[in-house]
């Protein structure tokens, strides 16, 4: 059984693509995407099992939604203070190399070692 959504996007219905061209002779019309629910599969679905794009024709529509609506959309969650999460950052010496010209060297770049140093974040159990 097939379930179908109209495309929330508040200009959807305005953008000059034949796809939403309906309509004969004289009475033709843009009209908004009639979008077939789960066209992706699974793809992007969340915890809750819904995805946008059952709702979206396509990212324009969706930012044009986001853009129309943003003040309502932070007032469902909004963030009043900082979120942290536990962290362990480790530095760590390696061996690496660079290339270095020597002028008009016709033999190309020289290749010279040097310790570099590298940080690594390391997740913490958050519990
Ligand atoms: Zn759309």
């Amino acid at each position: 059984m097939s379930d179908y959504k109209w495309c929330h996007g508040p200009v959807c219905h305005e953008q000059p693509t034949q796809s939403r061209v309906r309509g004969s002779g004289d009475n033709k019309v843009l009209r908004t995407i009639k979008i077939k629910v789960g066209r992706y599969g699974n793809y992007d679905r969340g915890e809750n099992n819904v995805s946008m794009w059952d709702y979206f024709c396509n990212q324009s529509c969706l930012m044009e939604y986001i853009r129309t609506h943003l003040t309502s959309i932070i007032a469902i969650a909004p963030r009043r203070e900082a979120l942290e999460t536990r962290i362990k950052v480790e530095k760590e010496k390696y061996e690496s190399h660079r290339y270095q010209w020597q002028g008009d060297d016709a033999n190309g770049p020289t290749r010279v070692p040097y310790q570099a140093t590298r940080t690594r974040i390391i997740a913490v159990d958050n519990d």
